[in-house]
């Protein structure tokens, strides 16, 4: 299906819109869920314009896949949370409600049920806390 660039992740990508951002390269851009599921919710983004991740070249998968490894160790560190679920999907079929690549980066704890998907807006200085946490304990990765 052709790529609808009017999406919010499209207009995020070009500034349009603001997002409480934790990382950007040349390739990906990477941001906490405005609506988290668990808190330290992160969303990681190709640049390139894609829908599904079938669509995605070698090369923007490639560095996709690459910046979610190290999103999640970050997300891991600055959440302590002993499990993570990574999750991207592919449709309105499977869940899909903003059409731009996007993988999910969910910290989980044992006895932690998560929040729905999508429902409920974070407080903007809580996600602003965590989004410092999760920069810091990237600088530490390095
Ligand atoms: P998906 O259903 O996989 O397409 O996930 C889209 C995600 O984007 C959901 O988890 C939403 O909470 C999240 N989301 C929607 N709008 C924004 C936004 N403006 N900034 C950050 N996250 C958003």
């Amino acid at each position: 299906m052709a790529y609808d660039n009017t999406n919010i992740f499209a207009r995020i990508l070009r500034g349009e819109l603001p997002c409480q951002r934790v990382f950007e390269d040349e390739h990906t851009l990477v941001f906490l869920d405005i609506m988290p599921q668990a808190d330290g919710h992160t969303l990681v983004l190709p640049k390139e314009p894609a829908e599904f991740i079938t669509d995605l070249s070698d090369g923007a998968l490639q560095a996709t896949i690459l910046t979610t490894r190290n999103l999640a160790r970050a997300v891991q560190q600055a959440t302590g949370a002993p499990g993570l679920l990574i999750s991207q999907f592919n449709g309105v079929a499977a869940g899909q409600t903003v059409p731009h690549v996007h993988f999910h980066i969910i910290p989980r704890f044992p006895d932690l049920r998560l929040r729905s998907h999508g429902r409920e807006k974070a407080d903007a200085a809580e996600l602003a806390t965590m989004a410092e946490k999760i920069i810091v304990a990237l600088a530490h990765q390095r």
